[in-house]
C-alpha cells in the first residue's frame, strides 16, 4: 500500500480483569472470541487495518460531560477510563488524519450514562462517545457532530446529555421499549424546546431482522443525515440486536449488521452492547470491521440455522414505513415548549424527571456494599435565552446524596449565560 493513513484504525481494549459480577453478561471474556476470530482471519496483518492502543481518558474529559454528585471516582473505575480513553483515540486519529476511519472495540460499555451519574445504569458508568466528542470539540473545534445508535436498547444516556443541544444530531434505533430496558426511546421524543428535531428516536419491534433494519436506514436515518450534514458521523455500535443475542429479541445477522454500517457510513464506531459473545459478537464485530475498511465483508460466514437467516414481516416493514412519515411531520413542525415535556416559566423551561438506576459498582471488589436500585430526582432550568441555545441549572437528588446544583453552557453560550453559570458554580444554588 502507498504511504498513507489506513482505511481504519482499529482500538482494542478488552478489560479482561474487570466484570461487574462473574455472572454478568458484560463480562470479563466478552471480547475474548471477537479478538481471536480478528487473530484467525489476520485482520490486523492487512494493510487497511493498523492498530493502535487506547489511551486513558483523564478526569477534566469525564466531567466535561458529566455530573457527578458523588464524585467521578466513586463511580467509575480505571477499566471505565481506558473504555472512553479508547474512544477518544479513535476520534483523534480520524481528527488528525491518521486513519480515515476508526473503531473502538473497548469495554465496557457507555452509552446509558446520562448527564448526571449518581451510579451505574444498564452495565454503563460514564458515556464513552460523549466523552470523546467534547474532547474533539475542545481540540480540534468540530461542531455538528451526529451519534447514530444501533444498539438493541434504546441510548438514554445519550440523549439525555444532548436533548437540548441542537449542535449534536442524536438518533437512535432500538426494540421499542415496552418490551425492553430502558423502556424509552419513543417516537415522539425528538429534543428540549430548543433542540427540537435533533434527537431522533426509532423504536422497532421484536423480531425485526436485515430488511426492516435496512429499511429503517433508508427512509429515516439515511435522509436525516443527508440534510442535517454533520462534520462527523460517530456509530454507538451495539451489536445485541443479533438474531442469537441472550438478553434481547431482535433478528439482525452479522452481514445484515455491515449493510447498515454501510448505509450510515460512520467516520468513527464505538462498540456498545453484544452479548452472543461466541456465537454472533465476534462475527459481528468483524463484519463491521471489514465494512469500515472497505473491504469485502459479504463473505464473512457466521453460523446460521438451517431455514436461513429470520424474515421481517410485512406487519414490520408497513410499521417502520408509517414511522417514516411520522418522524417527519413532527420533525418538520416544532411544537409549543409544553409538548416537549417542558414548561415556560419565568423565562426558563422547566422539566422534572426521575431516573432509575439498577445500579452496579464501579469496583465492585473496592465497593462490596454498593446498592442495587438508585432513585434520582431531577429538576432541569433552561434559559430561554435570546442569543444562545440557554444555559441549563440542573437540581440533582437521590438516596446516596441530598439536592446537588449545576450548570451547563451550551457549545457557543452568551455573555450572560456564562455569568448564570458561574453564579451556579460559585454558590451552588440556582433557579429553584
Ligand atoms: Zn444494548
Ligand atoms: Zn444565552
Amino acid at each position: 500500500m502507498e504511504n498513507g493513513p489506513a482505511n481504519l484504525g482499529l482500538i482494542f481494549f478488552p478489560a479482561y480483569d474487570w466484570a461487574i459480577s462473574p455472572s454478568h453478561p458484560e463480562r470479563e471474556e466478552r471480547l475474548l472470541y471477537t479478538h481471536d476470530q480478528l487473530r484467525e482471519e489476520g485482520i490486523l496483518d492487512l494493510p487497511e487495518i493498523e492498530e493502535w492502543r487506547p489511551e486513558k481518558a483523564s478526569d477534566a474529559d469525564a466531567e466535561r460531560v458529566h455530573f457527578f454528585p458523588l464524585g467521578l471516582h466513586a463511580v467509575a473505575a480505571l477499566p471505565h477510563m481506558i473504555s472512553a480513553g479508547g474512544a477518544i483515540t479513535a476520534g483523534k486519529l480520524v481528527a488528525e488524519g491518521k486513519a480515515r476511519k476508526a473503531f473502538a472495540l473497548v469495554r465496557p460499555p457507555g452509552h446509558h450514562a446520562g448527564k448526571v451519574v449518581h451510579g451505574g445504569r444498564g452495565f454503563c458508568n460514564i458515556n464513552n462517545e460523549a466523552i470523546m466528542i467534547a474532547r474533539l470539540r475542545e481540540d480540534y473545534g468540530y461542531r455538528r457532530i451526529a451519534v447514530v445508535d444501533t444498539d438493541c436498547h434504546h441510548g438514554d444516556g445519550t440523549q439525555d446529555i444532548y436533548w437540548h443541544d441542537p449542535d449534536t444530531l442524536f438518533i437512535s434505533l432500538h426494540q421499542d421499549g415496552r418490551t425492553l430496558y430502558p423502556g424509552s426511546g419513543m417516537p415522539g421524543e425528538l429534543g428540549g424546546p430548543r433542540a427540537w428535531g435533533s434527537t431522533v428516536n426509532v423504536p422497532l419491534p421484536p423480531r425485526t431482522g436485515d430488511e426492516g433494519f435496512h429499511l429503517a436506514v433508508r427512509e429515516i436515518v439515511r435522509p436525516i443525515l443527508d440534510e442535517w450534514k454533520p462534520e462527523l458521523v460517530i456509530n454507538s455500535a451495539g451489536q445485541d440486536n443479533h438474531f442469537t443475542d441472550p438478553i434481547t429479541s431482535m433478528s439482525l445477522t452479522a452481514l445484515g449488521y455491515a449493510e447498515m454500517s454501510q448505509m450510515i457510513n460512520p467516520d468513527l464506531a464505538v462498540l456498545e452492547g453484544g452479548y452472543a459473545i461466541q456465537g454472533a459478537l465476534p462475527y459481528t464485530n468483524l463484519a463491521i470491521i471489514m465494512s469500515m475498511a472497505g473491504l469485502d465483508w459479504t463473505r464473512v460466514k457466521e453460523p446460521m440455522p438451517p431455514e436461513g437467516p429470520p424474515r421481517t414481516s410485512r406487519k414490520t416493514l408497513d410499521y417502520v414505513m408509517g414511522l417514516a412519515d411520522f418522524i417527519r411531520d413532527k420533525r418538520s413542525h416544532p411544537p409549543e415548549p409544553s409538548l416537549t415535556g417542558s414548561t415556560l416559566k419565568g423565562g426558563w423551561f422547566c422539566r422534572e424527571r426521575r431516573i432509575f438506576y439498577d445500579s452496579h459498582p464501579a469496583d465492585p471488589v473496592t465497593q462490596p456494599d454498593w446498592p442495587s436500585y438508585i432513585d434520582e430526582r431531577r429538576e432541569e432550568r433552561l434559559r430561554d435565552c435570546p442569543d444562545c441555545p440557554g444555559v441549563l441549572v440542573i437540581r440533582t437528588a437521590s438516596d446516596l446524596c441530598g439536592p446537588r446544583v449545576f450548570a451547563a453552557l451550551p457549545l457557543s453560550p452568551c455573555a450572560r449565560c456564562k455569568e448564570i453559570a458561574e453564579e451556579v458554580e460559585t454558590t451552588g444554588k440556582g433557579q429553584f
